[in-house]
């Protein structure tokens, strides 16, 4: 969280409510990555950006950059980080 930027609500509600605003903004904006589609620097659209195999036409649908493969060995890799 920025200080700088609470910092310029000199009134002490106003600061709450700026904070609450700002928490609700990240907490919306974490359910907007996850709905959206990924993107990847390296995604040509057809193939995993891991392991260059080709992902299924439904999975490109749903906006993925990753085989079912890597996608699971990411997930468990980002649980792990967060445990
Ligand atoms: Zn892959």
């Amino acid at each position: 969280m920025d200080e700088t930027y609470i910092g310029v609500f000199a009134d002490e509600s106003d600061r709450a409510s700026a904070v609450e605003a700002i928490f609700n903004a990240e907490a919306l904006g974490d359910a907007r990555r996850k709905a959206q589609p990924e993107t990847h620097p390296d995604f040509d659209g057809r193939h995993c950006v891991e392991c260059g195999e080709r992902i299924p036409k439904e999975r490109l649908a749903l906006g993925r950059v990753r085989c079912v493969e890597c996608q699971t060995t990411l997930e468990h890799q980002r649980k792990l980080m967060r445990a």
